[in-house]
């Protein structure tokens, strides 16, 4: 679960402020409710991130839980189950808060579970988004940054990849040659990336360096498994090109060109492959419809232990 980062006073200092990162609210007017006397509530929040039509990671991944530690009730919004809080009261419309403990409702007593039912209903795509962008914002604070430096551990394919500085062995400078010791004991990493960067590096520089190393693996990989599963689709990836959206981890258009986030190539080629096969699966059936799952089951049997064993909502950053 989510470290409790922050007191319950700062929580409520943040509860309005948005800018501040840490908490957002949107509210809604009950039908029977007087008109405010004042504004109580802030404006809705823009929305930061719309991107063209592609698939969100919560739509290719299974549905998502969110829990409220003090939650005594839940909704399915979406698909989404959330829990929240029922605060009740003295104010006269229905208050939404998504803050890092998860979702609190704010609601006037003569508002019945009904009404405030409909309301989360209504704010359920802003709810879920907040919730998503609070889960992600909670990871990436509970995340030890990745000390870059020599020795620093790097998952890759689902492998750990020891970064060695080496500025003499024949690596490039800057650039990364990866090797692999077949005789490692059990346990013990085999692969070590030895990075063309003297020992007093930046740590900047050698994070630039692995993970343009990874970049580029991610395209090679990626390029293969495609050619792969295209075949046995018999689809036409027009282009192939790299994202690192918070957000996603794939997306595919009509016209045949294909997104895929490159921090996958951390993960092992099961969930390689699953984005692979899911995205290259659109490009017979964009949506998610059951034939669209009989394409994508048609090449990888297994996919559902796979979808629900990568994360949703969340890509791991490793910076
Ligand atoms: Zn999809």
């Amino acid at each position: 679960m989510k470290p409790r980062t922050a007191s319950l006073d700062t929580r409520q200092l943040g509860l309005f402020d948005d800018a501040l990162g840490t908490a957002a609210s949107q509210a809604v007017t009950p039908e029977a409710a007087p008109a405010p006397l004042q504004s109580p509530v802030p404006e809705p929040v823009a929305e930061p991130f719309a991107p063209a039509p592609a698939v969100s990671i919560a739509s290719v991944l299974a549905p998502a839980v969110f829990h409220h530690p003090q939650g005594d009730r839940q909704i399915v919004l979406n698909e989404h189950t959330v829990g929240y809080v029922l605060k009740r009261v003295r104010r006269r419309t229905i208050g939404f808060i998504v803050g890092p403990e998860g979702l609190s409702v704010n609601a006037p007593k003569w508002v019945g579970i009904a009404e405030i039912e409909a309301g989360l209903r209504e704010k359920g795509a802003w709810i879920l988004r907040k919730l998503r962008e609070q889960q992600e914002r909670s990871q990436r604070l509970a995340e030890a940054k990745v000390a870059w430096r020599d020795g620093t551990a790097i998952p890759f394919l689902g492998e750990t990849v020891i970064v060695v500085l080496d500025s003499r062995a024949g690596v490039t400078p800057a650039g990364a040659v990866l090797n692999t010791d077949a005789d490692a004991l059990p346990g013990v990493p085999r692969l070590t990336l030895h990075v063309g960067l003297p020992q007093h590096a930046a740590p900047e520089q050698i994070r630039d360096a692995v993970q343009s190393w990874l970049q580029r693996q991610a395209r090679r990989v990626f390029e293969e498994r495609i050619r792969h599963y295209a075949a046995q689709l018999r689809v036409t990836c027009t282009r192939l090109s790299l994202s690192s959206a918070q957000t996603r981890w794939g997306s595919a258009s009509a016209d045949g060109s294909i997104r895929l986030n490159w921090r996958l190539i951390h993960f092992a080629m099961a969930s390689i492959d699953y984005v692979v096969a899911h995205e290259l699966a659109h490009l017979r059936h964009m949506d998610h419809s059951p034939r669209f799952w009989d394409v994508v089951r048609s090449v990888l049997p297994d996919y559902e232990q796979v979808r629900s064993s990568l994360k949703d909502g969340v890509v791991p950053v490793f910076d």
